[in-house]
């Protein structure tokens, strides 16, 4: 029989006694802050009878508010309230009008949101590889950069940016719109520019697994009018509107077509709650990831994703790399098992091969080129022809293959106690011990 300290020094998985019993809290960063104010600013919305955000009986101007610090947060002259991150995407592609024989260089980490705003438009997708950043590679962007490129789709990943200032003087260069998504990392920031600052048009969400959260809901900013007024005629119906909040089709430049992605007064409400503790949410993910981090630092055989400026970490994952993929596997079964994991139906602690559709070659609908409607549009519009040699399969592009086999993730949950940081950290090294040993 093997006494007690025998059995916490073996691992969990092969019989010993697990660093913890209880799992980790939810990842979800927003949820954990949800309190009182959330509360009371969404009760006003309801007492006014006045959900709707251009008019109404009362109306309480949470969307109007919300938009308002967010500009003044971020310094940007433009910001627009909408239902979701993935409606935004599609607006601004929209704004920049990018169609049908037109290219857009988007990174194969990303999310499906991204694939599917480019193809709904008419454009053709064209895959740039990830540097260690897991972000998109300033390197590899060059080399798929031509004629045809409308716009770079560049994804501020897992809570951090990359070269992203890389990437806006490569827009520039070429002359291409920049299009930034900060749905993942909303706060984050590199050398003290907040991220979607760099380019023409950026996008947040606040769906439930991001930074903060209304369920749903998102929010659009850029530097320029007339973008602006198009992002704007686009998430409505079509067209302005005139200060009773009424439709206004008066101008001709406005005249277009809408996709119905307002944001209601009640998710507007919500979001400005959590906006207003957006810097606490992040601040406690930050803190919590990094002092997790550097005291597993000096652990040989554990990699860590490179990121350019941890001040301007938001914080909610700590992605970490193995030499191979049979290590990966061995080292996130054996945490799993010392109790590093969430409760049921969470994704607290994961292989990246088990991160779905965050991976270019895990989308059915892009590998195989499917269509909304039964023409086969856009892959079989004329103007996209040059498509037919383009493929989507696994081996296009060779790091996030490799990122993706030997790459792991840890959700950094807001509500980390110093209890729980330190399970974490002697989890990750009783690991490291017997399975890097
Ligand atoms: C969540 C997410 C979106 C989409 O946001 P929704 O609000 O869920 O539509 C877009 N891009 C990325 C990178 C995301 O993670």
């Amino acid at each position: 029989m093997a006494n007690a300290s025998e059995r916490a020094s073996r691992l969990a998985i092969e019989g010993g006694t697990p660093v913890r019993s209880e799992p980790l809290p939810w990842e979800l960063p927003g949820v954990h802050w949800i309190g009182d104010e959330e509360a009371d600013l969404v009760e006003k919305v309801i007492r006014a009878k006045s959900p709707f955000r251009y008019y109404g009986p009362d109306l309480q101007h949470m969307v109007d508010t919300l938009e308002s610090e967010w500009r003044d947060k971020f310094g940007m002259p433009y910001t627009l309230g909408v239902n979701a991150g993935s409606q935004a995407l599609l607006i601004a592609l929209a704004a920049f009008g990018v169609g049908p024989g037109d290219e857009v260089a988007v990174p194969g980490y990303m999310w499906v949101s991204c694939l599917s705003a480019i193809v709904r438009m008419g454009a053709i997708p064209r895959l740039v590889d990830i540097d260690d950043t897991f972000c998109m590679d300033p390197v590899d962007l060059e080399s798929k950069i031509n004629s045809r490129t409308k716009a770079i789709l560049y994804v501020n990943m897992s809570g951090a940016t990359g070269h992203i200032d890389k990437i806006a003087q490569i827009a520039k260069s070429h002359g291409v719109y920049l299009l930034e998504d900060c749905a993942q990392a909303a706060g984050a920031s590199l050398n003290g520019h907040p991220v979607g600052t760099f380019g023409d048009i950026a996008i947040f969400s606040f769906q439930l697994n991001k930074n903060m959260t209304s369920g749903d809901g998102g929010m659009m900013m850029c530097h320029d009018e007339h973008l602006f007024k198009r992002c704007f005629a686009i998430h409505d119906l079509g067209y302005a509107r005139n200060s009773e909040g009424r439709l206004d089709p008066s101008e001709e430049a406005f005249q277009l077509w809408g996709v119905g992605a307002r944001m209601s007064e009640l998710a507007g409400a919500m979001a400005l709650a959590q906006f207003r503790k957006l810097d606490q949410i992040t601040g406690a993910m930050r803190t919590a990831k990094w002092r997790i981090r550097e005291q597993l630092s000096d652990i040989a055989g554990l990699g860590f994703r490179e990121i350019p400026d941890p001040k301007g970490d938001s914080g909610p994952f700590l992605v970490t790399t193995y030499a191979n993929q049979e290590l990966r596997d061995h080292f996130v079964d054996a945490l799993r098992a010392e109790g590093i994991r969430g409760p049921e139906g969470s994704l607290t602690c994961i292989k990246m091969s088990e991160w779905g559709m965050h991976w270019y070659f895990n989308n059915p609908s892009l590998v195989q080129k499917r269509s909304l409607s039964s023409d086969g549009f856009p892959w079989t519009h004329p103007a996209n022809a040059f498509n037919a040699d383009m493929n989507y399969e696994r081996g296009l592009l060779p790091s996030c293959d490799k990122h993706h086999d030997c790459g792991a993730l840890m959700a950094v949950a807001s509500s980390l106690t110093d209890r729980d940081i330190d399970d974490i950290v002697t989890a990750y090294r009783k690991v490291a011990r017997i399975v890097l040993g």
